[in-house]
């Protein structure tokens, strides 16, 4: 019998609430879209451009340039990315009362601060090893790819990993993450993520030691190391969240009102006489 595939997203919502999981994958209650939701994805999206952008940045510098002058190129192609994104998703943003150009505004110091870490990577570069072009794109590390599929039989797990830097001799996943971050550390949901992402790049025989929470807005990496005890803890986890996926029992409410208060599903979850005939529905 072949394994059931998971998701890390999965996991990181069992981590939040198992009902809530439940109440996703079995009941297929659905998550209505919020403000937040709709501005992560265009934050993702953007990343995503830039990332994809990179190779003709590098590869079209042709000479010693000054950090201000990289930082100048950079500037403009974010721009560029960040306005063409927004405009595309500007129904969803107007559906909330956002303002696509206020938008705009907050989220540019955080791009800015990209365009400074990557102009100020290349310049020193240069400096140190001379070369320009398509030379320098094959040599600089790390080189990122953007939006990687993984898939591993063994572990039962699928995804997309946000970002993985590679920088030749060691892969780091980069989870994207809006949102506050809590004071210490990371999310567990987001933790386990990463830990599982690691795992799948590990069984592919990459080497990997360390994966990255990214929190956009606040400008913050948090760097998870992998080790014996997370991919335990890990490999725990999956099967908690494959023997409530596989025995259809509805899981209890969380003790937690900051928990309820923020989740999306709490209207039904809370309405016993519509979680009872969904489960009645659902021959459970
Ligand atoms: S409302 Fe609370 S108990 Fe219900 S699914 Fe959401 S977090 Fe879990």
């Amino acid at each position: 019998m072949s394994i059931m595939m998971l998701s890390p997203t999965a996991i990181s919502s069992y981590l939040y609430c198992p009902r809530k999981l439940f109440l996703e994958r079995i009941l297929g209650l659905v998550k209505y879209p919020k403000d937040a939701m709709v501005k992560g994805t265009i934050k993702h999206g953007i990343f995503e451009d830039i990332n994809n952008k990179e190779k003709e940045i590098i590869s079209s510098i042709k000479e010693k340039l000054s950090q201000e002058r990289l930082l100048n190129i950079y500037r403009k192609e974010y721009s560029v990315i960040a306005r063409k994104k927004i405009l595309f998703h500007k129904k969803e943003l107007e559906k909330f009362n956002i303002d696509p150009l206020d938008f705009f505004i907050k989220f540019w110091k955080t791009l800015l601060d990209e365009a400074e870490t990557r102009a100020k990577t290349i310049y020193e570069f240069i400096e140190t090893n001379n070369i320009f072009g398509i030379e320098l794109w094959e040599k600089i590390t790390p080189k990122i790819i953007s939006e990687l599929r993984i898939s591993d039989e063994e572990l039962g797990v699928r995804g997309i990993i946000d970002e993985l830097r590679d920088y030749g001799n060691q892969y780091v996943p980069v989870e994207l993450k809006s949102g506050k971050s809590p004071e210490k550390g990371v999310w567990p949901g987001h933790k386990s993520q990463i830990a599982l992402y690691m795992m799948v790049l590990k069984n592919q025989g990459k080497f990997v030691k360390e994966g990255i929470i990214k929190y956009i807005d606040e400008k913050k990496e948090v760097t998870i190391q992998l080790n014996t005890l997370l991919e335990d803890e890990s490999k725990k986890q999956l099967l908690l969240v494959r023997n409530l996926l596989e025995e259809k029992k509805l899981p209890e409410r969380v003790d937690s009102f900051n928990k309820c208060s923020a989740c999306q599903l709490k209207e039904d979850c809370y309405n016993d006489k519509f979680i009872e005939d969904k489960l009645k529905e659902k021959k459970l």
